[in-house]
């Protein structure tokens, strides 16, 4: 039996995890589960994967969750703590799949076992990639990409040499918002910019691919992942999200990554890494969809696209800033306490804001002096939302 915990379990990433691992009861010892505010859900797969563990990281949802798994010897427990020691309980796999900053430290206690660490929180790239690579490299354990850019880098690499790579493009659809006005921008709502024209996603992650800072966000983790120069990686809009990404080699090859739009081919290949197996994902009929069409990503629709490129020049502690200042504009976008087009402004004060006090870019990366500053880019991005008119 291969011992599994999926952190995240009740969210979109979480539940295309279970729906691959549900397959297979004989294959698969579930340790832990966990979730924040969809307990119905969070019990109804402990008990269906029959569980060890299933925790909220929401305390005052722990009577609710205890209930409902009263009489079935699943142990129920709340709270950031209650994380963390579920995450680092044995398990040979541990999906990472918790939205958001709050991703980072169960990732890294799930390290400490030397596990196999499926890694679908970008952010834990984003605000401590050298923290999490390095961690992962002292204790021996193994890191895969979740996200479906970042996996079909990594698959496009088998057999290869990091140093015969001249570039990685990594996909972007475009959002929802790739054929609207540019002066239509500052007026759309958050139920516009939470439909993505490819990939059923959460919400935060799908208003970050209207906006493109998904997509910043997936240029900085292919810097961390594959310690790769931010000036070999590049974007190109590609409409269908067919092609994940492509690796250019020093003799001008490029190799292509393509599949359906659909999380479980990445899932189930980390599930299954090294080997290959069965993935029931669509198989793709490639004369009925005819063409694939790519253009470049317009700077004046996508500004994240150039904060990231300082993101990836700056290092330390200025992916932590970003992303931080990118999760309270989406909060006040979300709130209605900004406009969308407000959101990329926000961050790029703050970041420069900074940047601008001494020892951002050197600073030594720990959960700790992420936390630090990750409360201070906070702070100073409810202050910009809040002079917003
Ligand atoms: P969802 O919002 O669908 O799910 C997030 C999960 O995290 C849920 O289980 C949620 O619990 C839990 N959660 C929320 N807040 C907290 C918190 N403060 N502490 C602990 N747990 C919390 O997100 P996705 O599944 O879409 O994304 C998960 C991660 O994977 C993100 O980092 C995202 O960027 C990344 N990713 C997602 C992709 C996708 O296709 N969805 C593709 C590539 C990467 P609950 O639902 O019970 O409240
Ligand atoms: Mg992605």
């Amino acid at each position: 039996m291969r011992r599994v915990s999926i952190l995240g379990a009740t969210g979109s990433i979480g539940q295309s995890t279970i729906d691959l691992i549900a397959r297979d009861p004989e294959v698969y010892d579930v340790v832990a589960l966990t979730g924040a505010q969809n307990i119905s859900q969070l019990i109804k797969d402990a008990k269906a994967l029959r569980a060890e563990v299933a925790v909220t990281s929401d305390p005052s949802r722990l009577d609710e969750l205890r209930d409902g798994l009263a009489g079935t010897g699943i142990e129920a427990a709340a709270g950031d703590a209650a994380l963390i020691e579920a995450a680092a309980r044995p398990a040979d796999w541990v999906m990472s799949a918790i939205v958001g900053a709050a991703g980072l430290a169960p990732g890294l206690e799930a390290l400490k076992h030397g596990t196999t660490l499926a890694l679908a929180n970008k952010e834990s790239l984003v605000t401590a990639g050298t923290l999490l690579m390095s961690e992962a490299k002292r204790l021996g354990a193994t890191v895969l990409p979740v996200d479906s850019e970042h996996s079909a880098v990594f698959q496009a690499l088998i057999g290869e040499d990091i140093s015969a790579v001249e570039r990685i493009i990594i996909t972007a659809s475009g959002g929802a918002f790739r054929d609207r006005p540019l002066d239509a921008l500052d007026r759309v709502t958050v139920a516009e910019a939470s439909n993505h024209p490819n990939w059923d996603m959460g919400q935060r992650i799908t208003i970050d691919s209207s906006s493109m800072f998904n997509k910043a966000m997936e240029l900085i983790e292919t810097k961390e992942f594959f310690g790769i120069d931010a000036n070999k990686i590049e974007t190109i809009v590609h409409p269908e999200s067919l092609i994940h990404a492509l690796v250019g080699f020093n003799d001008g090859a490029l190799m292509a990554h393509v599949g359906p739009p659909d999380m479980r081919h990445a899932i189930g290949y980390a599930l299954n890494w090294p080997d290959r197996k069965h993935v029931p994902v669509e198989r793709l009929d490639l004369a009925a969809i005819g063409q694939l069409n790519f253009r470049a990503p317009e700077a004046a629709r996508y500004p994240a696209l150039a904060i990231a490129q300082k993101v990836m020049e700056e290092g330390g502690l200025t992916g932590a800033v970003f992303n931080a200042a990118k999760e309270q504009a989406l909060d006040g976008f979300l709130a209605g306490d900004c406009r969308f087009t407000d959101m990329a402004r926000v961050v790029n004060g703050v970041v420069d804001v900074m940047l601008s006090r001494e020892g951002l870019q050197n600073a030594t990366i720990t959960l700790d002096s992420v936390n630090q500053a990750d409360s201070m880019a906070r702070a100073l991005a409810c202050e910009e939302i809040a002079k917003i008119e």
